[in-house]
This record gives C-alpha cells, structure tokens and sequence, in this order.
C-alpha cells in the first residue's frame, strides 16, 4: 500500500510550480517491535560471526596511547567480560526497553535486510510523534544519526544506542525541548552478524544513496523522504593498519576524521553552516575531550597507488546525498577497523562526543537552521531553467603531510603524500541548468527511483510536441566503478562511461510520459540521478534502459531536457504518481 500525498489525478494547465514539493513516499513496512523479533529469531541466530583471531593487536606504546574515557557505557558490548559486540537479538531487546521507559520514543522498523533483519529507526519527539508530517509540524529541527552502513565499524552503532538511552533517560533529555532525533542504529544488520563491511549481496549501501538499488539503501532513502532531516551524522570507522601499513610503514594516528558533504552543485550556504556552525565547535568539544582529530581521508586497496584522497566529491555517499537534499551532512569516522575490540569505549566515546556537539550545535541554531533551511529549499527551486549545473567534477590533487604513528613505537611520524582535496573541486563537465526532465513512460524503473528519492514526477495528460534537448551518445563504455577507496572485498560495480552530445529538437512526447521539473527542492538530487556523464547516473547504471551503442550509428539516451519553459498552453500534466 502507499500512501500517496501528491493530489492524484489532477489535470492543471501549464507547468506546476511546486517551490518546495510535497514529498510522493512509499509507505514504510509498518512493523511492531515484536514482530521484528520474530523476524530476527528466523534470521541466523546469537552472535555475530566477528573473529577475534583475525584482528591486528597493536604493540603496548602504541595501546598506550588511547586510553579508555572514564565512562559508563549502558549499551550491550559493555556488559562485564563482553569480548564481542552487540548481537541484533540485542539490539532489538536494547531498543525494546527504551521503547518501555521513554514517554518521547517512538520505533518504527523501516524495512528487513536482504537475510531478513529489521532495521529499527528511532524517533525521538516531544510530544512523541512517529509520523515525518507530524514531525515537521512541531517547528524543532530534525538531526538523523546513522550507525553502521559498514558491518565491521560497529562503534557509531553502539554510539547510536548510548545516544538513544541518554534521550531516554528520565525525566527526559533537554535537548528534545529543542530538537527532534532519529536514531538509526544499525543500517546493515546482515555486514553486522557477518562482521564485514557490505551488505550481504556485496554492495556498499554508502554508494547507494542516489540508485536506491538494495533493500537496505531504500530504507534510509524512506527516513530521509518522510522525516526531511536538517542535520545528519554518518557515523563510520577507519581502518587502523591495512594499506597504511603496506604504504607507508605506518598506522593511523587520529580518534576521529571527520568530512561535511563534498559535492558539486551544493548550496554555498550549507557548506557556510557545516563550517561555521557545526565543524569549529565539534574540533572544539574533540580538544576539550583529549580526542585528536583531521579531515577524512583514504587510500586504494592498491598497493602501489600512494594518493591519499578526502571522502568523494561523487553524488552517492549518504554524506553527499544528504548534502544535495539541503541537509548540512557530516561524515564522522573513528580509528577502528581491523582492531577488534581495542580501545571500543574511547571509539563509542568519540562518536558520542561528536554527536552531542552536533545536538548541542542544533539546539543553539534551531530558529537559524529552520530558516537558512527554508532559504536554501527556495533558492534550489527557483533556479530552474537558470544559470548552470556542474555534471562531473573531480577532487583537486595537492600535497599534503599526514601524521602518522610509528607500528613499534607509537611515536609520531610525517610522511607527505600526493592529496586529493574534496575541499577544492574541479569542475569537467557543466551544462545549462533546465527547467526538467521529460522521460518516455518506458523509463518507469527510473520515474520510480526518482520517487523513492522523494522527487516530484509527473505525467503528461496529453500527447504534444515538445521543444527538448536530447542526448546522443557518442561514448558507452563498460567499466569498473571508480572510488577513492576501491576495496576488493567488495563486490566490483560495473557502470557504463557514458559521454553525450546535447542537441536542440522537438520531440512528439506521449500521454503518460514523465516530466521531472527542476523548480523543487530536490532539483539537484534529481540533476545527479539524470545528467548521464557520471558513474552515479541513472544511465551509467543502467536504471535507464541504455541503447545499444554502435560508434557508426546515431543513438540517443530516452531522456530529454527542456531548457526553458514550453509553451505551457501546449501541455497539461496529470499529478499522478507513477
Ligand atoms: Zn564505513
């Protein structure tokens, strides 16, 4: 069943004007606490398949220096003699108690992993409200913090919990006087029973943002399309040794890197925020809490590639996704994969640090951000049919010297590196930005993802002929997915290069065809989805059904752009949703 918000069936002459678009969501799976335990009892059983035994064990100077914060933590995987970390059945009894206690939580399950796992998302609202509408009504700011899209990196997960027991708390924490929270605590529960890093078809939901492939990566899409939130923090670990190690002779000194969204066509605006608002007092509360600190920053599994980049500039990250649906975005990563358990409760103590920061920071902006919120929206919608749009772009590459520590002595060590810098990006392709998107009604997959994603979609009521610029193609080729990180326990994605030649015609467009206008919010999500150059488009993987491309033969994409508004006499579209 979906519940459908859009006016169906309506025919309104000339193009919709829809500044800031009601959202058209699919309904979530509505589902009780208690059958989210039956379907975790049916799902592979108790404790997580983590090996001890694979993990890297550092020499004690190094141990040495990341002591345990002197905390209590409440959450499973700290129980006395715990060697794990916290099971699903856990996790799901852990919230289940929360649900018991506090008057401001709400639980929703959002939808079941691919072996059949719930993935709870938790609502806290004063008065408690479960519904995004409902939400949105109450005049707070919404923060979203999610935990473990990677099931080895378990630390922004149980970080997730602990948030969720101090909100619980009674009589309540303060900051919901001031601030919604969204709670999801385990976006991965399959990569967390398997203690691996992707999902359980090997994709990575982190580059599933945009093409809303996986069960998993369509259940965040659903929190973001129905709770529209302000502020969201990803919580990730890094790898301690591996390729640091093999590259330089070292490991990774820092407690946290963190990265706001780094992505072409983002409101200046949001960027200004993440900075000013939101990152210099996080640095600030990681000093006050003895914990050291960089910008995010990887490396490929290749051995021999010694670039070091910063977190993408590529529309796919949930950190950049959030960033082009106008939400100030931030990546935030502790030190470690591959050490099992060392150092966990200075590793959940870092999150923690940063996401009461990022309350804190919320709390004391809440009428600004609510504003800047709506300022943002609007300009994104009003700039349809104007100025340009930035359709692929790469991170500037510098030099940079990087803190390291020494594996047998834990002492400091520099080493400089070439750098690929997201905070400076170049520009390769751009293009006049349209008034919307006309797509044949044999392109429902992709009209349907863009509705997943939120997007407004319509339908043509009438057959016309409409003025467009069409994309013929003159490169398709087959390629692996290019990442900054490249890791080859993952599952290689295949998408297609894809290069176009825009040119003007008239196209005689059919009675339910779908129009995507771009004066809504959502304009550059949807600009990311369609303009086909990048390895995120909707054609590069194949969610637009690609012609078979033949270098002596004239092929177009079925996918058209209008570059200003038609003549609007000419067109009637049907608000129904596809
Ligand atoms: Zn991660």
């Amino acid at each position: 069943m979906r519940s459908d918000r859009h006016p169906g069936g309506i025919r309104s002459r000339g193009l919709r004007t829809l500044a800031v678009p009601k959202p058209i969501i699919a309904a979530p799976r509505r589902g009780l606490l208690v059958a989210a335990l039956v379907l975790a009892g049916a799902a592979p059983t108790a404790h997580a398949l983590y090996d001890p035994a694979k993990e890297y064990v550092e020499t004690p100077p190094v141990a040495a220096r990341y002591p345990d914060p002197p905390i209590d933590i409440p959450t499973p995987a700290f129980k006395p003699g715990r060697t794990d970390f916290t099971s699903q059945e856990e996790l799901i009894a852990f919230i289940e108690g929360l649900a018991a206690r506090s008057a401001d939580l709400r639980v929703r399950i959002l939808g079941l992993s691919q072996e059949q796992r719930a993935i709870p998302l938790l609502i806290f609202a004063r008065p408690a409200v479960a519904d995004g509408g409902e939400i949105a009504k109450n005049g707070k700011p919404t923060v979203l913090m999610i935990g473990q899209q990677h099931g080895n990196e378990p630390a922004g997960g149980e970080a997730a919990l602990a948030l969720a027991d101090e909100l619980s708390a009674n009589p309540g924490a303060q900051v919901l006087d001031h601030v919604n929270v969204l709670i999801v605590p385990r976006a991965n529960p399959d990569g967390a029973y398997h203690f691996v890093r992707g999902l359980k078809n090997g994709a990575d939901v982190n580059r599933d943002h945009l093409l809303l492939g996986t069960p998993e990566g369509q259940a965040l899409g659903r929190v973001f399309v129905q709770y529209q939130p302000e502020v969201v923090l990803d919580c990730h670990e890094f790898g301690v040794k591996l390729r640091w190690f093999e590259k330089f002779q070292s490991l990774q000194k820092y407690d946290a890197l963190i990265q706001y969204a780094t992505v072409s066509n983002l409101p200046r605006p949001i960027t200004d925020a993440s900075e000013q608002v939101f990152r210099q007092p996080l640095l600030r509360a990681f000093a006050d809490a003895g914990l050291t600190q960089s910008w995010y920053y990887t490396s490929s599994y290749n051995m021999n590639d010694r670039t070091v980049s910063m977190g993408g500039v590529v529309p796919d990250t949930g950190r950049n996704i959030a960033g082009l649906r106008n939400a100030v975005s931030f990546l935030l990563e502790t030190r470690g994969v591959g050490i099992g358990r060392a150092h966990y409760k200075r590793r959940v103590y870092t999150h923690l640090t940063a996401i009461h920061s990022i309350l804190a920071s919320t709390a004391r902006n809440a009428g600004a951000l609510l504003a800047l919120e709506r300022q943002v929206r609007q300009e994104v919608a009003t700039a349809a049919g104007q100025g340009e749009l930035i359709v692929s772009s790469a991170a500037a590459t510098t030099r940079h010297t990087l803190d390291f520590i020494d594996p047998q002595t834990g002492d400091d060590r520099q080493v400089e590196v070439d750098w690929r810098s997201a905070l400076d990006i170049e520009t390769r392709l751009k293009r006049s930005r349209p008034i919307g998107y006309l797509l044949p009604v044999s392109e429902i997959r992709a009209a349907r993802r863009l509705r997943d994603l939120g997007a407004t979609v319509l339908r043509l009521a009438e057959d016309a002929s409409i003025p467009v610029e069409r994309y013929r193609l003159t490169r398709a080729d087959e390629s692996r997915k290019d990442d900054v990180r490249r890791n080859d326990e993952d599952a290689p994605t295949n998408v297609v290069q894809i290069a176009t030649a825009v040119e003007p015609a008239v196209v005689a467009a059919h009675r339910g065809d779908f129009y995507v206008p771009l004066d809504q919010a959502l304009a550059n999500v949807v600009a990311a989805a369609l303009e086909p150059e990048t390895q995120s488009s909707y054609a590069a993987n194949r969610v637009l059904s690609l012609p078979r491309f033949d270098a002596g033969q004239v092929t177009f994409l079925p996918l058209y752009r209008l570059p200003a508004r038609p003549n609007a006499a000419a067109l009637v579209w049907d608000g129904s949703a596809p």
